[in-house]
């Protein structure tokens, strides 16, 4: 590899970095980029449709979002959707019914009171009744006694391909500008400060740049501390599997959310990839992986977790709520070969309450990490994704649910910071006009 000096050098080709190669060459004069991934292909960890949920989150049937982080949430899934509808770009997004749903009385009273504070923002969100429940998804409503109700829409862009969305990024990003390289399989070992900017030493050489954005998911924390950023945080890596049946829902069917937990409820959603098998779950399990099933990641995992008087508050204060304990016991559960069907069959019949153990099958590979940060100084757990800002021409995103959600508008905020950095021009009248 020649060792050319970069404006911008970008960390990881997941949806995040795709998202802001794409931004920094359409909407800022930034002239020479090259992002660096270490896998041989793009979307290899989180961001492969395998790997999550496969939703574009909109802050409408998410119940533990407030007013506020839905509205932020909504804004950045709107800007997606434009951007990719624009260019006509097939097999990204897919249309479906969604909704939420309470079962009994205290969930259903919820979602009223929920539909009534939130109706002025999701003017398509309606709240319905047993039939009209069975009316959009009839194996929901099934044949229960319990009270039911449910916040829907009718049809939206709610299922994304990650993955292919990260390759239309990348593509675009090229097709616009001959100064962005792409370096596959070729992995960052660390970051240094130079008389200019920064070098990358990476397996295939050394990389210069005058800005270094960080999009390595989980890894991302490592490169902060080793560069004296970050100190204050832990990564709690929560690993999520799905379980796979026959798919008996026409869309996104979502459970209430617990306000104790950042990790998304278990749902029930086609599989975009596999339209004759829907998903079931995600799982919560606690992994000490910075990547899901990779061994050779325990040791930047132990690295960055940091076992001192924070990080153990921090889990007294976590583990405190009971709640939050039998949650967990469970979800350990689910990972435990001849119980799991049963115990899942069991929670998943809150949403299908025909489901049998037998219709279950336990998706091997499916499901990825969720690098959850603890503030260690503030004894307590990060909702949602977290970037954190040198000021010195290097920033880092750490990025859990819902990080894919947030790509376009969080490389929106960080080519912003960045052109500043370097003197370069952003347009935001362009960005407000396409996006
Ligand atoms: C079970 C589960 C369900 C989820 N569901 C949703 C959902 O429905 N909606 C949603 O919005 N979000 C969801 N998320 C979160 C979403 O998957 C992530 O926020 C998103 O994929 C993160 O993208 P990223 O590009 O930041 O990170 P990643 O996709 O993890 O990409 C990071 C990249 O950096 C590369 N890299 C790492 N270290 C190096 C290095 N040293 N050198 C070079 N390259 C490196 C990696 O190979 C990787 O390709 C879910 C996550 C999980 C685990």
């Amino acid at each position: 590899m020649a060792h050319p000096a970069y404006q911008v050098a970008i960390i990881g080709g997941g949806v995040s970095g795709a998202a802001l190669a794409y931004v920094l060459t359409r909407y800022t004069g930034v002239s020479s980029l090259v992002l660096v991934e270490k896998s041989h292909h793009p979307a290899a960890i989180n961001s492969a449709a395998s790997q999550n949920s496969q939703t574009l989150h909109y802050g409408d049937i998410e119940t533990n979002y407030s007013l506020k982080k839905a509205a932020e949430v909504k804004q950045a899934a709107d800007m997606l959707v434009r951007c990719v509808t624009s260019e006509a770009a097939e097999a990204i997004l897919h249309r479906m019914p969604k909704m939420v749903l309470g079962v009994g009385e205290v969930e259903c009273a919820a979602l009223r009171e929920r539909h009534g504070r939130f109706q002025a923002l999701y003017p398509d969100l309606h709240l319905l009744d047993r039939a009209g429940i069975a009316g959009v998804e009839p194996d929901v409503a099934g044949n229960r006694r319990e009270e039911l109700a449910a916040l829907a829409s009718p049809d939206s862009w709610c299922a994304v391909d990650f993955g292919r969305l990260t390759r239309f990024f990348l593509q675009r990003a090229q097709a616009q500008h001959g100064g962005l390289e792409v370096y596959l399989s070729c992995r960052v070992r660390d970051i240094a400060r130079t008389a200019e900017g920064y070098v990358l030493h990476t397996s295939r050489g050394a990389l210069y740049a005058q800005f270094v954005a960080v999009c390595a998911g989980a890894h991302s924390l490592g490169f902060a501390q080793n560069m004296g950023y970050g100190w204050q945080y832990s990564i709690l890596p929560v690993a999520g599997s799905f379980f796979h049946a026959r798919c008996r829902v026409r869309g996104k069917v979502y459970t209430v959310q617990s306000e104790h937990l950042p990790f998304a409820a278990l749902h029930a959603d086609p599989d975009i990839e596999h339209r004759q098998w829907m998903r079931l779950g995600p799982t919560a399990l606690l992994v000490p992986f910075l990547e899901r099933r990779r061994w050779a990641s325990v040791p930047g995992f132990l690295r960055t977790m940091r076992l001192d008087a924070g990080t153990f508050g921090t889990f007294a204060g976590i583990l405190g709520v009971a709640e939050i304990r039998r949650y967990m016991v469970r979800n350990l559960l689910y990972e435990i070969p001849l119980l799991r069907a049963a115990l899942f069959a069991q929670a998943a019949r809150k949403i299908l309450p025909a489901l049998r153990m037998a219709d279950l099958r336990y998706a091997r590979g499916v499901g990825g990490l969720r690098p959850q940060l603890i503030d260690r100084a503030a004894r307590r757990l990060v909702l949602g994704e977290a970037a954190i800002d040198s000021d010195e021409g290097l920033l880092f995103n750490i990025t859990p649910s819902p990080g894919a959600t947030m790509c376009l508008a969080n490389a929106i905020r960080d080519a912003r910071k960045i052109a500043g950095f370097l003197g370069c021009v952003f347009d935001g009248e362009k960005v407000n006009e396409t996006l």
